[in-house]
């Protein structure tokens, strides 16, 4: 080997080895920066991943808590706006004073200013207007409802069945709203019959004009028996005062819907549900 060869293989060498330095370096280096990614990833990851499961685990509750405060009501305790339908009874020892509105009529006694000039405006514009149902005793209702059962039973049906029969004949007693003293069944002059027609009477059509400025509405309006529970009955008015009448008439709704309560229909596909299933739990203990 020359001088001349040994430099240049020198030369060779060190430039090799400069080489696979810088590519070892360059290699760490990489690694380390991959690394380091994938450690930032997994970091991120961590991270991220309990945020979102957290994320959804609120948001089901929320759900739950939404679904939740839809099945609960909550009524308002005002005594104008006291809710009595098939779903929801009168209160135990609901107290009540009453008022005499003559022909042996009474009335809850706040609202007997309102119902007094309620007539004599009527009066005043030449209609005449006359209370057929008032305030009915709870007692009086439970006797009616008994007899009715009774009869049933007499007939041969179970007391299930003839309880059921009777319900839709007479009002299951505390389920009337004329417990309460603020509901009214009002004829005209000309027409005394509780029936559809009326609602052709000027007796009927001066109410609805003017019944909200008394603080009454039309208590089961045509086409919403599904939330009321009661059919059609343009004849039946009830006292909520004036600011809720107001309310009530201008948004074109029912007291269930002001009020905040479920349809009459749905309370009462529930109650249905509940029995059912209390009976296969009764069934189910039997056999057990
Ligand atoms: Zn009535």
């Amino acid at each position: 080997m020359t001088r001349r060869q040994k430099k240049r293989l020198l030369a060779l060498t060190g430039s090799l080895a400069i080489v696979i330095c810088a590519g070892m370096v360059l290699g760490t280096v990489y690694a380390q920066a991959v690394e380091q990614e994938q450690q930032e990833e997994a970091a991120v990851q961590k991270i991220v991943l309990p945020d979102v499961l957290e994320e959804e685990t609120l948001e089901s509750t929320e759900e739950l808590e939404a679904e939740r405060t839809e099945e609960e009501e909550h009524l308002p305790e005002d005594w104008n706006l006291i809710l009595v339908n098939r779903t929801h009874p009168i209160p135990e020892n609901y107290q009540v004073e009453l008022k005499n509105i003559g022909s042996g009529h009474q009335i809850d006694a706040r609202a007997y200013d309102d119902f007094r000039a309620m007539i004599q405006a009527a009066k005043r514009e030449g209609v005449y207007i006359y209370v057929t149902s008032s305030y009915r005793d709870l007692d009086k209702q439970t006797d009616l409802y008994n007899k009715k059962v009774e009869s049933y039973v007499m007939q041969g049906y179970s007391y299930e069945s003839a309880r059921k029969q009777a319900g839709q004949v007479v009002a299951v007693p505390g389920t009337s709203e004329h417990h309460l003293g603020l509901a009214l069944d009002i004829v005209s002059s000309e027409y005394r019959k509780l029936d559809e027609k009326q609602e052709e009477t000027k007796g009927f059509k001066w109410l609805t004009e003017h019944s909200w400025e008394y603080g009454f509405i039309l208590r089961y309006p045509n086409g919403e028996t599904d939330i009321t529970g009661i059919i059609y009955e343009p004849w039946h008015f009830r006292y909520v005062g004036l600011e809720a009448a107001k309310e009530i008439t201008e948004a074109g709704i029912t007291l269930e819907e002001y009020v905040g309560a479920k349809p009459v229909s749905e309370g009462l596909a529930e109650l249905e549900e509940q029995e059912k299933q209390e009976k296969q739990e009764k069934l189910k203990s039997l056999y057990r």
